[in-house]
Parts: structure tokens; C-alpha cells; sequence
């Protein structure tokens, strides 16, 4: 199992490297842990996962609209969320390697589920697993590992001229989490867009945590993107909305391809003193070995608005009009991890396959997420095919993500697309010169059709918007 699930890991994250999705960060200074770097593929296929999270959570709903609030907050903001002082995580040494492991993570190692649990209850486990000689070292295999001791996720950064570097009161946290701007923004939001609850605000952004991570690519990384949308409602509607969401969101990853019996829901049991529900979706992952987070789905109840209103000083409560009731909104909350999002679906995609006794690999991602659409192949670099082959390329990259490649044998060239996961390959060989026609290679089926060059845009088209 671990062999097979660091197989895939390797794989993919070799792939990556390869084919320009993902690098890791300042690699010719040595790198940097937990940090990657997006490569031409990668960002297309990043960014055609966010937009079709934003067409389904902004674009095709009337209660939700779209904020992009800057990364930079006043202090005070992580102070009343809770996260200056409690957003930590439980971290255990290797004395002799150096190497840093989350509690946690080291006890779901051995089936013992210990997420969110307090310290004690953490070191008591780890002593029972050193007692009986369990407790080693991932990385060196060494028995000498510190008792858990707690780590804050929060990443300091300050602002101002350098004079003022060391000033307290110049220390600012680049966020956690994308939600702070959007509980900081409800109100203009309301103010300047007159919208009535519910309603939901939504956000895609960078966010900073200092993880304590090991070997997870870019499951776990220090900086990363989230897409969160924050429902504000009256409570009487919870239940009703939550039960709505979680439908919602489930549907989204099925119409992009997953399947159901990639996917599970896990219900937290253990919740937050304000949360009166809370769900993950997790993704059986192939490179981690099994089924982890990629979202979460919280009902945060009137905690957010109300801690805000508090330090803050300013009144974040709602008049209903119809009910002439004056209350503060509760909070439903779906956020997931666009980068996790990028390891699912190329995790979810990646299909090796036999074809005539050689391995094929294939990332069949949905058309819409692919990152190239179609690539332009002419069979020869002679310029009565190029020139065509140009033709068609300039006309259809003005509606698609369009590749033209000339170099190389043509099996080279398919396995090249493959890779990357381009739905439609066209060839323009000698015989388009005669029939004014050219060939479509489908990725999944390898199926091969003529198609008449004035009809090729709309063929593409119909099987790609
Ligand atoms: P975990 O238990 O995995 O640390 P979390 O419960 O702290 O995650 P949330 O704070 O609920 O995560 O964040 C919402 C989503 O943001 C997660 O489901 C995940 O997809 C993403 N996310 C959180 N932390 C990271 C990270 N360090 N790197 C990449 N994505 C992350």
C-alpha cells in the first residue's frame, strides 16, 4: 500500500515537474519546503478550476456575489477571529534528523483519529506508542522524538518604512484564510449592493499558514489558494441552507467527472464552541493513500460577525424589514483549497494504459478543466501543410486554449498532448491539401474522424463549450 501510494505520488509529482504544471519553488536556490511554483499547464488548469467553482458559486446564482479583499488586514481582525494565540498545531521533533511531524498526523499513521485534540490527550497516545517501541522517525527511522508541543500556523509579516520594521504595532499577519475580508466587507457589501438575506459573499485568494508538512506535494503547503464562500442567514433558515450546500457542492464535483465512490463525506464530531454542524468532503487520493479533506462545509453559527462587532466597535447587525427583527447573521460556510483541487483532479485523471504493448499516459481531465483544448499537428514542417495548419491554429485559439506543435514524430507529439490532457488533437496532413480536411484524435477513445476544415470550429464547439 505505502509503496503503491508513494509510486503515484512520485509519478505525479515527476509529471508535473515535466510537463510544466507544477515546479517547486526557487529550485535553483535549493527550494524552499512546502512551497510550488504553477507552470504554464498548471495555471491554466488552476485557473479553469476556480472559474468553474465561480460560475456555479457566483455566475449562475442570484444570492451570491463576489469580493476580492486584499491580504493584508488590521491586526485586530486575527485577534478576534481567534487565530492570534489558537490557531495552532501540535508539532513533534526528531531529535536526531530534525525532522518535524504533526502529532496527529503521526497517530492517523497507526488508525488513532486525534484531530483538534488537546495536548494531553495527544501525549498520551504518542507515550503509549513509545512504550511499546512504535514511536520512530518517517524520515530516519530514529526512536528519540520530542513529546508534542505546540506550533502557531499564524505567518508574521510587517508593514510601514523599514525605520519601523521591529515596532510591534507593525506586525501584521499575512491571513490564514480567505474568510477574514469577506466578515470584514459583509457591511459595504450590504451598503453598497442593497442585497437582502441570505445572501452569500464569495472569494478566491491566497492564503499562509506554516504548516508542519511532510511529502504531500502540493497537498499541504505553506502558501495556497482558497475558494470560500460565506452564507450569512437567519438562524431559523440554517438546517434548510446547510442541507442545501452540502448538496450543492457534492453535485459540482460529480458534474466535473469525479465519481461517487471517489468522494465520502466526513462528519466532524468533535466541533467548535460556536459550530452547530460540520462536514468535509474528502477525496480518495491515490498519491496520499487514501481519502483526505479537499473541502470543508461549516455552520459557524453568529460567531464571526458578532467577535467582529465586538472589537471592532461597529454594529454588523441586520434589520429584516418584512419581520421588523434586528439581529446579528449566522454564518454557513464552504471552503475548499483551489491548489488541493489541482492534486484531485490530476490525481483523479491520471490513466495509464496499454496500447499496442506500450504504456500510454493520459491525464483525462473534463474538457472544461483541461488546459490546452486542442492542439494543431501538421504532419510535416514543409510549408504547404504548415501554412494551412496555421490557418486553423490563429482561427481557433480566438476560442480556445490552442497549441501548435511542428516538431518531433507525431507519436511523440499525441503522447506529449496526452500527457497534458488535451481533449482534440487535429492533423493536417498531405491529403488536406486534396479534400480540404483534416483529421480529430479524440484523447479518451484514440477514435480518429475527418473533418471538413469549414466545419471544424463548430465541431469543436459542440463537443467542448
Ligand atoms: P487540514 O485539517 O487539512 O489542515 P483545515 O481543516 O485546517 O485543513 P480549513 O481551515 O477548513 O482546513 O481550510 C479549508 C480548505 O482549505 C481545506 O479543506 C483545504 O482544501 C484548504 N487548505 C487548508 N490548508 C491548506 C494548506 N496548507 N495547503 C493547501 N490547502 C489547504
Amino acid at each position: 500500500m505505502t509503496d503503491k501510494k508513494e509510486n503515484m505520488l512520485e509519478k505525479i509529482t515527476s509529471l508535473a515537474k515535466r510537463r510544466g504544471f507544477v515546479f517547486p519553488s526557487s529550485e535553483i536556490y535549493g527550494g524552499m519546503q512546502a512551497i510550488y511554483d504553477y507552470g504554464h499547464y498548471g495555471t491554466l488548469l488552476k485557473n479553469n478550476i476556480r472559474d468553474a467553482w465561480w460560475k456555479h458559486m457566483v455566475q449562475c446564482r442570484d444570492d451570491v456575489v463576489g469580493l476580492d479583499s486584499a491580504i493584508f488586514m488590521h491586526p485586530t481582525t486575527w485577534v478576534a477571529s481567534g487565530h492570534v494565540g489558537g490557531f495552532n498545531d501540535p508539532q513533534v521533533d526528531c531529535r536526531k534528523c530534525k525532522s518535524r511531524f504533526r502529532a496527529d498526523h503521526i497517530l492517523e499513521e497507526f488508525g488513532i483519529s486525534a484531530d483538534k485534540a488537546p495536548l494531553e490527550e495527544l501525549n498520551a497516545h504518542l507515550d503509549k506508542l513509545r512504550e511499546e517501541g512504535k514511536l520512530k522517525c518517517a524520515n530516519c527511522g530514529s526512536t528519540d522524538l520530542t513529546p508534542a508541543k505546540i506550533f502557531s500556523l499564524m505567518v508574521k509579516s510587517n508593514i510601514g518604512s523599514p525605520t519601523d520594521e521591529l515596532k510591534e504595532e507593525n506586525v501584521v499577519y499575512l491571513r490564514p484564510e480567505t474568510c477574514g475580508g469577506i466578515y470584514l466587507e459583509y457591511k459595504n457589501t450590504i451598503d453598497s449592493l442593497h442585497i437582502k438575506l441570505p445572501f452569500g459573499i464569495a472569494q478566491v485568494g491566497k492564503a499562509f499558514r506554516n504548516e508542519i508538512v511532510a511529502r504531500q506535494f502540493i497537498f499541504r503547503t505553506r502558501e495556497f489558494e482558497q475558494m470560500e464562500m460565506q452564507y450569512f442567514l437567519h438562524p431559523d433558515i440554517m438546517k434548510e441552507k446547510y442541507d442545501m450546500w452540502k448538496d450543492t457542492r457534492w453535485k459540482w464535483y460529480l458534474e466535473y467527472g469525479m465519481k461517487k465512490e471517489e468522494l465520502r463525506w466526513y462528519k466532524h464530531e468533535k466541533l467548535a464552541h460556536y459550530a452547530s454542524e460540520a462536514y468535509d468532503v474528502e477525496y480518495n487520493f491515490k498519491t496520499l493513500g487514501g481519502f483526505k479533506e479537499v473541502e470543508g462545509i461549516h455552520a459557524r453559527g453568529d460567531w464571526d460577525l458578532s467577535q467582529h462587532s465586538k472589537y471592532s466597535g461597529v454594529d454588523l447587525s441586520y434589520f429584516d424589514e418584512k419581520t421588523g427583527e434586528k439581529f446579528t447573521p449566522h454564518i454557513m460556510e464552504t471552503s475548499v483549497g483551489l491548489n488541493r483541487l489541482v492534486l484531485m483532479f490530476i490525481d483523479h485523471s491520471y490513466v495509464e494504459e496499454e496500447v499496442n504493448g506500450e504504456t500510454r499516459v493520459v491525464l483525462k481531465f473534463d474538457k472544461r478543466l483541461a488546459p490546452v483544448k486542442v492542439a494543431i499537428l501538421p504532419l510535416s514542417k514543409k510549408e504547404e501543410l504548415t501554412k494551412p495548419a496555421r490557418e486553423i491554429y490563429e482561427k481557433l485559439r480566438q476560442l480556445f486554449m490552442v497549441e501548435y506543435d511542428e516538431t518531433q514524430s507525431i507519436g511523440k507529439r499525441y503522447r506529449r498532448q496526452d500527457e497534458i490532457g488535451t481533449p482534440y488533437c487535429v492533423t493536417v496532413d498531405f491529403e488536406t491539401l486534396n479534400d480540404k480536411a483534416v483529421t480529430v484524435r479524440d484523447r479518451d477513445t484514440m477514435k480518429q474522424e475527418r473533418i471538413a476544415i469549414d466545419k471544424l470550429e463548430e465541431y469543436l464547439k459542440g463537443k467542448l463549450v
